[in-house]
């Protein structure tokens, strides 16, 4: 039962994209702080919750050919740098395209899709991907 219910708790984190918003000079954050690197002590108490769209624009990318174990299921795969019109920028993997769709500046949203797979427990993690916005 404590299991259920600390998985229960962990969904909302883990199944949107939640970042920090520093109500001291708006700039949003995710992964998120605890503490905004530009206000420092001025952002104490001050980073609030906020909700990430999941939508952006790809900064850079790059097609990657090596891939460790877990993931071979899925080589090459394309890994961008992706600009959130919330202001952050993340990395993340680019799914359903072939590599040579994907421009730079080509607008992705996020989507949860299995990460890996733990061959021994069989245990599969999930988190975000980012698709072409077609
Ligand atoms: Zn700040």
């Amino acid at each position: 039962m404590g299991e259920l219910s600390r998985m229960w708790r962990e969904m909302p984190s883990r199944y949107r994209m939640e970042g920090r918003k520093c109500e001291n000079c708006s700039r949003v954050y995710f992964p998120p702080r605890d503490i905004c690197p530009v206000c420092h002590r001025d952002s104490i108490g001050k980073m609030k919750p906020v909700d990430i769209a999941g939508n952006g624009e790809i900064i850079s990318y790059t097609v990657v050919h090596e891939t460790p174990p877990a993931f071979i299921r899925q080589k090459p795969y394309v890994l961008a740098i992706i600009k959130l019109d919330e202001g952050p920028m993340i990395t993340g993997q680019i799914v359903d395209s072939e590599p040579e769709e994907i421009k730079m500046g080509s607008r992705v949203k996020s989507v949860f899709r299995r990460i890996s797979e733990d061959g021994k427990s069989g245990v599969i993690h999930y988190g975000y991907k980012f698709t072409l916005e077609k």
